[in-house]
């Protein structure tokens, strides 16, 4: 079994963005540049933003963080909104979620620029990629599809399942597959012996967020196995992913481990949305992602 390295690949994708990053300062003078939108104090936000603030210094991309408080009102957060909408020097925007209860995360959907979506996930974003004229994607997924092209791994032709119906892993990931050329099956936790299903895959794609939820009895032989899973070990040292790895060696042909698959991959396909926004947005090329 090969395991699809997502730090590798991270790597790989990360060194190749570094020319990209020195053209824009060539060509405007500075960096592209993300904002991180960050409300109130989850302990894991604040270690999830920390991570992205590395990620961009490590490029060379420009990262500001804009810190509000838990009480903060929508009309307040609108306007903190409207106002990096408008910042010329603002390339693309992230709000990181979970938002208090108090905010409607919806409305950052509705309200951000599609042009500075760094994650991928607004209304219009999703719009634009469903109907073919993609602008990003939302990180996870298209992260998940760097991995496949980084190993040469044929998805034309192919029969794809997708575990999992979340707006910003499991659709869009179907999508993507769809679009290139994968015959695509999507499950959800109402569908019905979830098994007959991904045994006859040549791709499985397990974004459901249950720990371990399948292994070897579930894969056929020779498939392609991406966890997207993350869940804790319990103990606080480790992560494990949706799928039982350690069952199918010998049996698939390649797999992404939990850590180091998919998980490293998010955050450079989140780098690599900011270059394409400012590139876009500066006209500086004019292919889509
Ligand atoms: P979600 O809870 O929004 O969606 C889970 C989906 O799985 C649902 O559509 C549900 O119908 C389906 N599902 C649940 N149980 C199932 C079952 N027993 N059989 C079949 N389908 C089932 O979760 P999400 O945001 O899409 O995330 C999924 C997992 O991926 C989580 O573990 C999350 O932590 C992880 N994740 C990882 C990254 C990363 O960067 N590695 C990024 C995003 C999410």
């Amino acid at each position: 079994m090969q395991i699809l390295d997502g730090k590798l690949v991270s790597q790989t994708r990360r060194a190749a963005l570094k020319p990209r990053i020195e053209a824009f300062r060539e060509k405007t003078g500075r960096a592209p540049h993300l904002a991180v939108v960050l409300v109130g104090n989850v302990v894991a936000s604040h270690v999830y933003v920390r991570n992205k603030e590395k990620s961009c210094a490590d490029v060379g991309l420009q990262s500001s963080r804009i810190d509000l408080p838990e009480t903060i009102t929508q009309a307040e957060f609108n306007a903190v909104l409207d106002r990096l909408n408008q910042d010329d020097g603002v390339d693309g925007i992230l709000v990181q979620l979970p938002l208090p209860k108090a905010l409607d995360a919806d409305e950052v959907n509705r309200r951000l620029r599609p042009d500075k979506d760094a994650d991928g996930f607004t209304f219009e974003t999703l719009g634009h990629l469903w109907s073919g004229q993609k602008i990003v994607a939302p990180c996870t997924p298209q992260g998940v599809m760097s991995i496949l092209s980084h190993y040469q791994i044929p998805v034309a032709g192919k029969y794809a399942v997708v575990v999992g119906r979340s707006m910003i892993v499991g659709k869009p990931m179907a999508h993507l597959l769809t679009e290139a050329d994968a015959t695509v099956t999507l499950c959800h936790s109402k569908t019905p012996n979830l098994g007959d299903f991904t045994r006859k895959a040549d791709i499985v794609v397990v974004a459901a967020g249950k720990r371990h939820l399948l292994g070897k009895d579930d894969f056929k032989q020779g498939a392609v196995v991406i966890d997207v899973g993350m869940h804790g070990t319990g103990d606080g040292k480790g992560l494990a992913g949706d799928v039982r790895l350690s069952e199918l060696n010998g049996w698939v042909a390649s797999a992404t481990p939990v850590p180091g698959g998919v998980g490293p991959m998010t955050i450079t396909t989140l780098l690599e949305n900011t270059v394409l926004l400012a590139e876009k947005r500066k006209g500086l090329t004019k292919s889509r992602s």
